[in-house]
């Protein structure tokens, strides 16, 4: 058992992990940087040490700096939330050639699902649907374009080494090859340097469907269901709910399946996520992200699991404490991400709380490292809180939802709440009826 787990990374997620260590009577360390001595999770871990300066690459993402600090501190175990080092292979063989243990799968499976060709030739041999498109890497603008007329468009030109919707770009005909491609190779250059990218069918209504898996390492896997995070706005999620609205019972279990075989034959360890475009009835993989997700807390409300606790158990050599027959989902969850933001161009909006109020009441969560007087650093993400509720069905958390929002108090800063009181006035939110598009239309019409 550790005594004592290292948290690298800050914010809400940071005291997430705090409180499962604590129910678990695990010592927590919190690391920060200069500008994060006053963030909520340096005082609530039961110790905190110093990283480096505000920038995340001197500080969160300062490896030497955060194994000393395991050193120093005694720590037996990392804990890497998401972002920062969560998928770094590297960073994993540092930790364990301290012999430290990570907290999430090997460097192996990171590196693997990190390229996405390599995951996407992984999954299509594990028998996971994929979305059509080229067969590895395309190397010039001419096999582009030769493919594009094959395929027909439009299609999607993405870096193989992408994320967080860096590097993709939609080429609607022939005549946008030329600069898709080149702004793609550009960006996965520049953002993750590699500039090898791969075509696919560009889907033009898909809802955005992941399947959220949990392996203990030694060849057993289950699945916990669907999360539906089709309301995107530039490819980034901020409205997700589980189960989805559109899933049938049945193609929950097919698909969830699939996903926890394939992972169980790679021998996958702690929580992942593999990402699906669903649409007329069919799944398409695009990626698979092999950590906790910002989202994971609408599927710990329904199937009632701590994630986090499952994560330190199995990285402890325990077994999972549930089986595929004890997963049943129980009503409805719904999350929604509240950003540091000024719409209706959300815009970056740091700046100092003057009062904050968590909403709160039956079927609702307020996970935020917010308090009164706090002073938001400009450095680093502008997620600042995520409200998280939960219904005996859709309709319920819908009504939750309305209710918790009216008792959430965010003042001093813009925030993206205006937009959830918005959205929440929309037909097509309460018949579930969007898809990934839906929000940019919907933004596009509302604010031009
Ligand atoms: P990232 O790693 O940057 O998050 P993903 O591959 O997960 O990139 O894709 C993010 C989002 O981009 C998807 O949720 C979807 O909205 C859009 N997208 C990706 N691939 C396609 C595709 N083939 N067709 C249509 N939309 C796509």
């Amino acid at each position: 058992m550790f005594d004592k787990i290292l948290i690298a990374n800050r914010g809400e997620i940071a005291l997430r992990v705090i409180r499962a260590c604590r129910e678990m009577g695990i010592k927590s360390v919190a690391v920060h940087s200069t500008a994060d001595a006053d963030a909520m999770h340096v005082r609530m871990a039961d110790e905190a040490i110093c990283i480096g300066p505000a920038p995340g690459t001197d500080s969160y993402l300062n490896v030497a700096s955060i194994i000393a600090a395991c050193e120093v501190t005694g720590a037996q175990a990392i804990h890497p939330g998401y972002g920062f080092l969560s998928e770094n292979a590297k960073f994993v063989q540092i930790v364990e050639d301290h012999d430290l243990t990570f907290i999430g799968p090997t460097a192996e499976h990171i590196r693997t699902m990190g390229d996405k060709i390599t995951a996407k030739d992984t999954m299509k041999a594990l028998g996971v649907p994929c979305v059509p498109g080229s067969d590895g890497g395309v190397a010039t603008l001419a096999d582009a374009k030769k493919l594009g007329e094959e395929m027909g468009y439009p299609v999607i030109i993405k870096a193989t080494a992408g994320g967080g919707g860096k590097g993709m770009k939609v080429a609607q005909t022939a005549a946008d090859m030329e600069s898709a491609f080149m702004t793609a190779r550009a960006e996965g250059k520049s953002n993750f340097g590699n500039d090898e990218v791969y075509i696919e069918k560009y889907l033009t209504t898909p809802r955005h469907i992941e399947i959220q898996v949990f392996g203990d390492g030694k060849g057993n896997a289950v699945h916990l269901g669907e999360r539906d995070c089709s309301l995107q706005r530039r490819h980034q999620k901020v409205f997700e709910e589980a189960p989805g609205p559109c899933i049938t019972p049945e193609e929950r279990a097919a698909i969830g399946k699939v996903c926890a075989d394939a992972v169980a034959k790679i021998n996958y360890i702690g929580a992942g996520t593999i990402e699906f475009l669903y649409e007329n009835g069919e799944f398409y993989f695009i990626e698979m992200n092999t950590r906790l997700q910002v989202e994971h807390p609408v599927t710990e409300a329904i199937f009632g699991v701590d994630l986090v606790r499952e994560q330190i158990r199995v990285a402890e050599g325990l077994p999972m404490s549930f089986t595929q027959d004890d997963l049943e989902i129980n009503g409805h969850s719904i999350e929604v991400r509240i950003n540091a933001e000024r719409l209706p161009n959300f815009a970056p909006c740091p700046g100092k709380i003057t009062h904050f109020h968590a909403p709160g009441g039956l079927g609702v969560r307020m996970d935020s490292a917010l308090y009164d007087g706090y002073s938001i650093p400009p450095y680093y993400d502008s997620l600042i809180g995520k409200l998280i509720v939960h219904g005996r069905n859709r309709e319920e958390a819908l009504a939750r939802l309305h209710r918790a929002l009216g008792e959430l108090i965010v003042d001093g800063i813009d925030t993206t709440i205006p937009l959830f009181h918005a959205l929440l006035e929309e037909g097509d939110i309460h018949s579930g009826d969007y898809n990934i598009h839906w929000l940019e239309k919907w933004l596009d019409a509302k604010y031009g």
